[in-house]
C-alpha cells in the first residue's frame, strides 16, 4: 500500500499588505484567539485585572486563568497578582466564548462593551504604527494562528517606495506582487527567512 499524493500547498507564504489594507479585511471568526488552548496556549492575557473585567460580564469573571493538566486538556485555576502585570502570560478562556459545531468560535458579547484587547489583535494593536514606521516591514504575531484572515501577512510602511500603484509593486487591494519589487528591496524583504508553512 502507498500513500496518496499530498494535497499541494497552493497558498502563500506571505503576503505584504499596507496597514490601511490589512485593517480592511474582516475577521472569519476563526475564534483562535479567544482561548489559548486552540493554540496551544501560545496565546496568553497580559495584564488582567483583579475582577476579571466582571464588570462587562454580568457580575461574572469574564477571562479566566487556565492551566494545562495534560497534552491538550486545561482547567481553570484561580486568578493570581501576578496575573495583573502586563510584562505576565495568563493562559486563559473566556467565558463569552461560543464554539460553533464548525470549529469557530464566535464571541457571546460582541455587540457590548469588551476588554480593549479583544479588538486589538492583531491590526489595531497599541504601538504598531510606530513600529511599522521603524521597521518597514513587520511581521504580524499570526505564525500560530493558521486560520486567522491575518495569517501570513506582513504589514508594509504605507510610504515604502515599493508601495506605488502606478509602479505595479501593489496590487489595488494592497497586496504585493513580490516579483515585481526592486532588487534592493527584495533583498532587504529577503533578509529574514520565510516563514515555515504549516
Ligand atoms: S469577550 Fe469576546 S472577543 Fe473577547 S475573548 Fe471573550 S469571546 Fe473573545
Ligand atoms: S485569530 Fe484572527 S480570524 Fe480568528 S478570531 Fe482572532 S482575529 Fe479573528
Amino acid at each position: 500500500m502507498t500513500a496518496g499524493a499530498a494535497e499541494p500547498d497552493l497558498s502563500p507564504a506571505r503576503r505584504y499588505l499596507t496597514l490601511e489594507a490589512a485593517r480592511a479585511l474582516d475577521c472569519n471568526a476563526c475564534g483562535d484567539c479567544c482561548n489559548s488552548s486552540r493554540t496551544e496556549g501560545f496565546w496568553t492575557w497580559g495584564g488582567l485585572p483583579d475582577g476579571q473585567y466582571a464588570t462587562l460580564n454580568d457580575g461574572a469573571p469574564l477571562i479566566i486563568p487556565v492551566e494545562r493538566i495534560t497534552a491538550g486538556k486545561w482547567r481553570d485555576r484561580a486568578w493570581r497578582a501576578e496575573d495583573a502585570t502586563p510584562a505576565t502570560s495568563t493562559p486563559f478562556r473566556c467565558s463569552a466564548f461560543r464554539p460553533q459545531e464548525d470549529g469557530r468560535g464566535l464571541c457571546g458579547i460582541h455587540d457590548r462593551e469588551r476588554p480593549l484587547q479583544c479588538g486589538e489583535f492583531p491590526v489595531h494593536t497599541p504601538g504598531l504604527e510606530d513600529d511599522i514606521a521603524t521597521r518597514r516591514v513587520l511581521h504580524l504575531e499570526t505564525s500560530a494562528f493558521p486560520k486567522c484572515t491575518w495569517h501570513r501577512v506582513d504589514v508594509i510602511a504605507g510610504d515604502e517606495p515599493a508601495v506605488d500603484p502606478h509602479g505595479g509593486c501593489v496590487d489595488s487591494d494592497g497586496y504585493v506582487a513580490l516579483g515585481g519589487l526592486p532588487p534592493s528591496l527584495l533583498g532587504r524583504w529577503r533578509a529574514e527567512p520565510p516563514m515555515p508553512r504549516v
